[in-house]
């Protein structure tokens, strides 16, 4: 494979995030372009020396992305949890993985190791994972950059959902906005180098708050 200038630039670069979690589809989608992208990202990652953290997996999206960091000489952390493991579905050639006894076991263990969150495309467990990281972040609780890399506009519906709780006061403006949406992994590594989280508050009723007397410090 070409590797360009462009690759040995960005590798300058990002010297300082070390570790990259990806949460991504246990399936590969209907469309070659979606594992194209976790390929690209992969080989990426591996070039710039930062290593992948993940769920284990050898399927789908999953499979895809170890497998590229893997091939270009990188570092692939699996956290899996026994059970998956049971199923036969543990990728057997990462650098390191880590089995865990539940799947909220895995998910703390991947917050520790992580630098950052991407999210590539997938189902349920994909919007779970990353959710519940930008669930601890507006709470105080880990301050890491989390993002959604798109293929297809297959994130642009989410998107427009987020902006809907936005609308609707369900959610902070400020919080809808400390996250990246977008397609470019240049700038999205760009993104995560220089992230500074937002300041904003959970709550977006001031009286209510105060009424239960929380503060960020509280929870
Ligand atoms: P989904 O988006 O529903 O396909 O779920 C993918 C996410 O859930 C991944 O980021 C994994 O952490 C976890 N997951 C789901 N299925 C598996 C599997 N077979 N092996 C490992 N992890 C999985």
């Amino acid at each position: 494979m070409f590797i360009g200038a462009p690759f040995l630039l960005a590798a300058r670069d990002n010297r300082r995030m070390k570790t990259l979690c990806v949460y991504c589809g246990s399936n590969a989608g209907n469309d070659p372009a979606y594992a194209a992208l976790a390929r690209t990202l992969g080989a990426r990652l591996a070039i710039d020396g930062i290593a992948l953290v993940y769920g284990g997996g050898n399927v789908g999206l999953m499979g895809i992305v170890a497998d590229a960091v893997l091939e270009h000489g990188g570092d692939v952390i699996g956290v899996i949890p026994q059970q998956l493991v049971d199923w036969e579905v543990a990728h057997k050639g990462v650098t390191r993985l880590e089995i865990v006894d539940s799947m909220h076991t895995r998910k703390a263990r991947m917050f520790e190791l992580s630098d950052g969150f991407v999210a590539l495309p997938g189902g349920f467990g994909t919007l779970d994972e990353m959710f519940e990281m930008l669930t601890w972040r507006q709470l105080g609780l880990g301050r890491k950059p989390c993002a959604f890399l798109d293929g297809n506009g297959f994130w642009q519906p989410l998107m427009a959902m987020l902006d809907t709780m936005v609308r609707e006061r369900f959610l902070h403006a400020e919080q809808r906005a400390d996250m990246w949406h977008g397609s470019d992994i240049d700038t999205l590594l760009a993104w995560m180098r220089d992230y500074v989280p937002a300041q904003a508050d959970k709550w977006l009723d001031e009286k209510r708050r105060s009424q239960l007397k929380l503060t960020s410090e509280d929870v």
